[in-house]
């Protein structure tokens, strides 16, 4: 077995062998939302509640759900105060996900029965679209005979990790209260109800294509799948939609490495980097050499890649200080 940091096991089942089974808390928060999203948000529309649905997705998906869970809490790409860790975090628990703990698991869980020989189609996306989305918005795989985790002490004994892992789905109040005090339902239905849907299911539709369909730049040799870049998915996802890229460098902070490759996230890292209060980030060219990674592209030469830059915005602020 290709072991990971956090997951390790010597069982060559452990990774494909397992059932899928219903989950309820996961489904009727999903479905409950849907049916507020599709029945009860188009008759409370308002140009006010869709602005609110659109700044809250933005912030929660792109400091919480990309910068916060995903390149700093599982990958440690960079480095920045507690504090900062925290808010961040703590926005990508108000994604509606899961809370730190899970959404460390599901990924690191993901992340290594991904580069088995075999992997169960839950953890590689590789039903129809149809069944692939009810098992993932809707269920969970029992493996028979699952890998043993080790999450660093750091994470797991934090009483604020601990805190927000066991309340994440009512850390949504947080948002519900002043929403309903300064917009009524109709601020909630869009900041919560449709939000939840476009980012959860979004979440879901991008790695179901990030799994099946797209360009590829490299490939990882011996995995059971291979990651893919979906184009139209780039911006919006917040740069989380580069999946062959992350493939190819997991713990590399910049996700769109080539210019053509919008990477929100990185723009934001890459001004706070600037600003002095993000530091040690890694890129590519700092990850171990990987064997098993092959260059599939053929015009690798011609394209332009990414690199840190200057920020005005930042410079200016800096100077304004
Ligand atoms: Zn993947
Ligand atoms: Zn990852």
């Amino acid at each position: 077995m290709k072991n990971t940091e956090r997951v390790i096991s010597d069982d060559p089942t452990s990774a494909s062998v397992g059932d899928v089974v219903w989950s309820p808390v996961k489904s009727l928060w999903f479905l409950g939302n849907l049916t507020a999203a599709l029945f009860i948000a188009p008759g409370l529309f308002s140009m006010s509640a869709l602005a609110v649905f659109i700044v809250l997705t933005a912030i929660t998906l792109c400091f919480g759900h990309s910068l916060g869970m995903h390149r700093l809490l599982i990958h440690r790409s960079y480095e920045c105060p507690l504090w900062m860790e925290y808010v961040f975090v703590y926005a990508g628990v108000l994604v509606g996900m899961a809370g730190p703990i899970g959404m460390l698991k599901q990924h690191d869980l993901r992340d290594w029965a991904q580069r088995q020989e075999k992997c169960h189609d839950f953890l590689l996306h590789g039903s129809s679209i149809l069944k692939d989305g009810w098992w993932q918005l809707n269920c969970d795989l029992r493996l028979q005979n699952p890998p043993i985790f080790h999450i660093e002490p750091r994470v797991l004994k934090s009483r604020f990790y601990q805190f927000i892992e066991s309340t994440w789905l009512l850390q949504q109040i947080v948002l519900v209260v002043p929403l309903f005090l300064l917009g009524g339902l109709s601020w909630v239905v869009w900041g919560v109800c449709v939000r939840v849907v476009v980012s959860v299911g979004g979440h879901w539709l991008i790695g179901f294509f990030a799994h099946n369909r797209g360009q590829r730049t490299w490939r990882v040799e011996g995995a059971a799948v291979q990651g893919h870049n979906i184009r139209i998915a780039g911006f919006l996802s917040m740069g989380e939609a580069w999946h062959n890229n992350h493939h190819a460098y997991p713990g590399s902070a910049m996700l769109g490495l080539y210019k053509d490759e919008p990477d929100p996230g990185w723009w934001v890292l890459n001004a706070l980097h600037n600003l002095g209060i993000v530091k040690n980030i890694k890129l590519p060219q700092h990850l171990p050499q990987r064997s098993e990674l092959v260059t599939e592209a053929i015009n690798l030469g011609q394209r332009v890649q990414r690199v840190p830059e200057n920020c005005d915005i930042a410079t200016f602020i800096k100077r304004a200080g």
